[in-house]
């Protein structure tokens, strides 16, 4: 394995932070008191600018309009725009959008990439993904009760959602929708595009979390699928298929997730450093010169290392031998890497003090937003048991021989 970043990546990072720290991270203020609303045309300018720079939509193909980086060198775009809310919204590389145009990349029939990924990755349009049930677990897939049933060649849905992210302002969502009931469990959902515009496609709230109901891109809503009629054409990939291709978009997309976690550890560790230097606690000492503060600064620095060679290592095996060999590494990240950053946040937290609970700083916005990182994408508890069972067997067959 060899990590060593090229030459055009080292140039494609430096332009990046460089906008992120003189372009976006002075509107911070603003993302965090002002609605999305408001805030949307600043940021249209902004992706006006990122396209000039020819960094648009770096995880997508160059013949779609993107960058066309590997998984490896996109991660490590993940974490430069993460430092700050916008940054990977401003390039087109935002979740949900990104996992939904790479299954329309690989599922998509030519017209439904025509007509919905085309203007998504153009950035004309937005997108959400709507799996997760209000009385089913999440942690638990196969148990969905929302039904798509063809009549007279259309997909007639009913079902009820939450955590449907983004849906708020977008043009469709992907519905995993169980199509044949009979079949065996992780063949009886079926993934279908749904309009939003569609009579029967009701979001009925966005959902407040951690005390935000938000709007627009950043929102949660709450979706009741009656009777949502949608063309028979609209089903995505092959019918019954939808876990499978959940599957394949969950393993990337955890690279995406886990390394944008340490670009919010590398801002929390720079903040942190920074308030230590500066804030007096006795006349002749800063925070900086206390023996606790620089433990917790060199256990984050080792924390985030560790997790961030763990996940290139992980999206490095994904390159070389695809999403199922990779599948045990894709568990490790995922719990461990959310843990780092849940611990590295807190520590800028508590180094800020009073200042640490106010929306002065990022800090408390990503303390109250990224605890879901431990829920989203795969349960904690749901990925160590995954890991456990793997070694167990493997430990259990050597002990047989
Ligand atoms: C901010 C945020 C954004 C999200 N965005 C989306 C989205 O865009 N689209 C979408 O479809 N969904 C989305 N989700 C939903 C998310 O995928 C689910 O919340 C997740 O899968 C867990 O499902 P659940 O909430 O039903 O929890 P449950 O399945 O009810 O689990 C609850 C708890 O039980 C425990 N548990 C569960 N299973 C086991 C087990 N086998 N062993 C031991 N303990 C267990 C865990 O502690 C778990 O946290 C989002 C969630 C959040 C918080």
């Amino acid at each position: 394995m060899d990590f060593a970043v090229s030459e055009k990546m080292q140039v494609v990072l430096e332009l990046i932070n460089e906008f992120v720290d003189k372009e976006l991270i002075p509107l911070e203020p603003q993302y965090l008191s002002r609605p999305w609303e408001e805030l949307e045309p600043v940021l249209e300018d902004k992706r006006r600018m990122v396209k000039q720079m020819e960094l648009w939509a770096p995880l997508h193909p160059k013949e779609w309009g993107g960058m066309g980086l590997d998984l490896v060198e996109y991660g490590l775009v993940c974490e430069a725009l993460a430092r700050t809310f916008t940054g990977v919204y401003v390039f087109g590389c935002q979740a949900p959008d990104a996992g939904n145009i790479e299954i329309l990349m690989k599922y998509g029939t030519p017209e439904q990439k025509e007509k919905f990924m085309r203007p998504l990755v153009e950035g004309k349009i937005r997108s959400c993904f709507s799996m997760t049930e209000v009385d089913q677990p999440g942690s638990n897939p196969v148990m969905l009760d929302t039904t798509a049933v063809l009549q007279d060649g259309q997909w007639v849905i009913n079902g009820h959602k939450w955590y449907t992210s983004s849906a708020d302002g977008a043009e469709f969502a992907i519905v995993m929708a169980v199509t044949d009931p009979e079949a065996p469990p992780h063949l009886r959902a079926s993934m279908i595009i749904a309009p939003t515009k569609t009579p029967g496609f009701n979001r009925v709230r966005n959902i407040s979390v951690m005390g935000h109901s938000g709007s627009g891109w950043p929102s949660h809503a709450e979706i009741l699928y009656q009777n949502c009629r949608v063309p028979g054409e609209n089903l995505l990939g092959p019918r019954g298929h939808g876990f499978i291709i959940a599957q394949e978009r969950l393993g990337p997309g955890r690279i995406h997730h886990c390394m944008r976690w340490i670009g919010i550890c590398n801002r929390c560790l720079e903040l942190m450093c920074q308030r230590a230097l500066t804030r007096p606690v006795s006349p002749n000492q800063k925070l900086a010169d206390m023996q606790i503060i620089q433990t917790w600064i060199a256990e984050c620095a080792a924390e985030i290392r560790a997790a961030k060679l763990l996940i290139l290592n992980c999206a490095w095996t994904i390159q070389k031998y695809g999403v199922k060999e990779a599948r045990q590494d894709i568990s490790l990240i995922k719990f461990y890497a959310a843990g780092v950053m849940q611990k590295v946040v807190d520590r800028a937290l508590q180094v800020h003090g009073g200042l640490g609970m106010t929306d002065d700083t990022p800090i408390a916005s990503f303390y109250r937003h990224e605890r879901a990182s431990r829920i989203y994408d795969g349960v904690d508890e749901v990925h160590k048991i995954s890991v456990a069972k793997r070694i167990i067997k493997e430990a259990a067959a050597k002990v047989a021989s």
